[in-house]
């Protein structure tokens, strides 16, 4: 004879297969389902493209009564009821695009147990009126996605999301699933705090994203570089991230007039812009989207080929948020960044120039400096990534630019210290651009003004290359051998003391494109 939990297991296969045509569950989604259809709460941790949908999806046709989907996103929601009814399943949204007539309908439809699953907005959610048709109607579970919205840290904020637990407290019966692509320990722990999941069952499944490749390259010729790594992706969907509102539109602009079917996103364009842009995106095949990162969350587009970051992220969790894009459907895809000394003086000077108070600016610079320690690393970047998330992996992937093509490390100790003797010399305010000139013993205007051919090192850095000194700054100040004030100028921190005073040695990474040259050099 069958168990009770043997016939659950069955019919979760079989509404898998009648109604989706899917053959096999993925990963830990048969456990979610067969947890959330026994009506116990679950907290599901997978990343982007792992198949969060169906492990709410499955046990609201697996329980009596409709499944409350909350969900901050209007497209989102759309998309998501337009494929349910699809599949033939009874499902509607509730959110502001909705008029007035049309929103009454779907909440009687709602009450008279009608429908299977209900997409609705937080806010809505949370009014007086819609809380008391829950009161009415046969509710199946609640489903909380992008349940990282409850965290004040992220960029996804909302404040709605902090008020969810009335649900459980009102309903406590009504199994619960809240899920996220976050892989951030700490925001992980803030979802379990603010919507009281401490006794939910957690699923967390593996954040790595094999089928993305990784690659960082230093900054020279941002456009040429550009140019070079869309070469190789003709014809192809991808997202270029930058930090303005600005760049996105000269990045859109200048990929257009060279040809490409790129159009802009950025919060600064009206709604209609936005959104038509964005359902080009979605629709047509080829389109790049030159976004800032208000371009992003809920795109549900499995084809986007690559994500390419001519600006550096904010922090290594918004770099595999955005970097995640990619590859949805776990074809090959490319994860690309362009990053040099400007992005790290830059970044570094926002930080410091801002309004936040103590606290925000500690955890800021703790974020930047992880995701220096990922640009800069000499090892393999899927470990470094997955290892900022806490997960280790055993071996390095071979799927990144440093597995490919290892750069190598090389003895900097003395070029270090004359470059950081150098900030000294010159009264430690001025910008790398300026310090490499008197390194390199350039007699510009700006040098001969202010005095600085007659400090003491002057020119002793000529047999480096201006392109070399600018790698070796970068990695100076990445690493906190340098500081940058607010208007960008470097100055000695802390840490430089032991190198300065010969009690420590440097290894700093040669840039890729440098090592192949010297070794075709070295060949030839
Ligand atoms: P997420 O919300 O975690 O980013 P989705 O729920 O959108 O991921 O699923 C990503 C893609 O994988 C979708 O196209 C979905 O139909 C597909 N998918 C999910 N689970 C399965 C499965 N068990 N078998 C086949 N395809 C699946
Ligand atoms: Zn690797």
């Amino acid at each position: 004879m069958k168990s009770v939990q043997d016939a659950a297991n069955d019919s979760a296969l079989d509404v898998l297969r009648s109604v989706w045509g899917y053959q096999t569950f993925r990963g830990r989604q048969h456990a979610i389902v067969n947890h959330v259809a026994a009506g116990l709460d679950a907290l599901v941790l997978m990343p982007t493209g792992g198949g969060k949908s169906l492990c709410y999806q499955v046990p609201a046709l697996l329980r009596p009564g409709c499944a409350i989907v909350v969900s901050p996103l209007i497209a989102l929601m759309q998309d998501q009821v337009e494929a349910l009814h699809q599949l033939g399943i009874e499902a509607a949204y509730l959110n502001s695009s909705l008029p007035a007539g049309e929103a009454y309908a779907v909440e009687q439809r709602f009450v008279s147990g009608d429908l299977k699953l209900l997409y609705v907005a937080p806010e809505r959610l949370l009014t007086p009126r819609f809380l008391d048709l829950v009161a009415r109607a046969p509710v199946s579970l609640f489903a909380i996605d992008e349940a990282h919205c409850v965290s004040q840290w992220g960029h996804d904020f909302r404040p709605e999301y902090r008020q969810l637990t009335m649900l459980h407290k009102r309903w406590p019966s009504i199994p619960r699933i809240a899920l996220t692509a976050t892989a951030d320990p700490a925001t992980q722990e803030e979802i379990i705090e603010r919507l009281q999941l401490d006794d939910a069952e957690q699923f967390s499944s593996s954040f790595d994203r094999p089928n993305i490749r990784y690659t960082i390259v230093e900054k020279n010729d941002a456009r040429r570089q550009l140019l070079d790594f869309l070469d190789g992706h003709a014809g192809e969907s991808g997202i270029v991230y930058a930090m303005s509102r600005k760049k996105v539109e000269d990045t859109a602009a200048f990929l257009r007039s060279k040809g490409y079917n790129a159009l802009a996103y950025h919060a600064g364009m009206d709604t209609e812009t936005r959104a038509l842009h964005q359902r080009r995106f979605l629709r047509e095949d080829g389109i790049i989207m030159a976004a800032t990162i208000a371009f992003g969350m809920g795109i549900d587009k499995p084809d986007v080929r690559f994500v390419a970051h001519v600006d550096l992220p904010k922090s290594v969790e918004g770099y595999y948020q955005e970097t995640g894009r990619a590859g949805r459907d776990g074809e090959p895809a490319e994860a690309w960044m362009a990053y040099g000394l400007g992005d790290v003086v830059n970044l570094r000077k926002m930080i410091e120039s801002s309004e936040a108070d103590d606290s925000r600016k500690w955890m800021e610079r703790r974020k930047l400096d992880s995701l220096l320690g990922y640009c800069e690393t000499l090892g393999c970047r899927r470990q470094r990534l997955l290892a900022s998330f806490g997960e280790v992996m055993a071996n390095p992937c071979g799927n990144c630019d440093n597995c490919l093509n290892p750069p190598e490390a090389w003895d900097a100790t003395e070029p270090a210290r004359m470059a950081l003797s150098c900030v000294y010399r010159c009264g430690q305010r001025f910008g790398a651009s300026h310090l490499i000139d008197v390194l390199r013993g350039e007699r510009t205007e700006r040098i001969l003004q202010l005095g600085h051919d007659t400090v003491s090192t002057f020119a002793i850095g000529r047999d480096i290359d201006s392109n070399t000194w600018r790698s070796i700054f970068r990695q100076l100040v990445s690493h906190g051998y340098l500081e940058t004030d607010t208007h960008g100028g470097l100055r000695l921190a802390e840490a430089s003391r032991t190198l300065l005073k010969g009690e420590q040695t440097l290894q700093l990474r040669r840039e890729q494109a440098r090592v192949r040259r010297q070794r075709r050099a070295a060949l030839s």
